[in-house]
């Protein structure tokens, strides 16, 4: 899979991309990453990306040609989603829906945006990644390539990892333990040393909706609450966390 980044700070992101699970799956092809520095697209000596705004106010704002000119050049993969506190705020259901697509591109702004024209005239779509606003665009395309690569098919080392965890199947996931068996006096739960895997399940199953409920009561009520197979899961283990 194809995804391409526009940005004024290249190397943040290309740092990024070079490590880690990210790393490992453009080393082996996986993935594709191309980051495209917006400065290589100006034409003055001092490389102007950005201007003062139209009808005034603090700060500046990206300029559309640089952009415009290195979204050609580029050709990238579509949807090339603008990233802003505007657009449809990223959740695992669309990581999962980019992740089986073709490919994508993002466009990081910086300052106090970007000219309206490149919204309109260059991208697809607009992406956020939360109700909060960032000093540019570099980070939320570092969360983008993260959620979306490792759900990229043979990123993940074991395949069964996308399967089990938080948001899977509308639930936060079960915690997790590993050793010491005892840490601080607090003993790692007995039937997850037990070996009976039909009851290290059922009891995952348990602590993943006790802890749905008890953290997140809005995931619960979206996936229409609790079967009744999963009551007489919380009367077997009880409702402690
Ligand atoms: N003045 C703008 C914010 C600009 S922040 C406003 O009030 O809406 C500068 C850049 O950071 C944006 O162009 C965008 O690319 C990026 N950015 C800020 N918050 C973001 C968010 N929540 N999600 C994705 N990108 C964001």
């Amino acid at each position: 899979m194809r995804i391409d980044v526009f940005t004024i700070f290249p190397d943040m992101v290309s740092g990024f991309a070079g490590q880690s699970l990210l790393g490992r799956a453009v080393e082996r092809g996986l993935l594709d990453i191309r980051v495209h520095d917006l400065r290589e697209h100006t034409t003055d000596v001092h490389r102007t990306v950005d201007g003062s705004p139209y009808g005034g106010g603090a700060g500046m704002v990206l300029r559309p040609e640089p952009i415009v000119a290195s979204v050609e050049a580029a050709d990238p993969p579509r949807p090339l989603f603008l990233l802003g506190p505007g657009g449809r705020t990223l959740d695992q259901a669309m990581a999962r829906e980019l992740a089986a697509g073709e490919g994508l591109s993002l466009l990081c702004g910086r300052y106090e945006g970007v000219d309206d024209r490149v919204r309109t005239e260059v991208c697809d779509g607009e992406l956020s990644i939360g109700d909060y606003v960032l000093g540019g665009g570099e980070v939320a395309a570092m969360v983008v390539l993260e959620a979306v690569g490792r759900l990229v098919p043979g990123v993940m080392g074991n395949a069964e990892s996308a399967g089990e965890e938080s948001f899977s199947d509308g639930l936060l996931e079960y915690p997790q333990f590993t050793k010491p068996a005892e840490f601080r006096g607090v003993a790692v739960p007995e039937v997850l040393r037990s070996g009976d895997h039909a009851r290290v399940a059922r009891w995952r199953h348990a602590r993943a909706l006790v802890r749905t409920m008890r953290s997140r009561p809005d995931l619960m009520d979206l996936r229409g609450g609790l079967s009744a197979e999963e009551e007489a899961l919380l009367l077997e283990f009880g409702l402690d966390d």
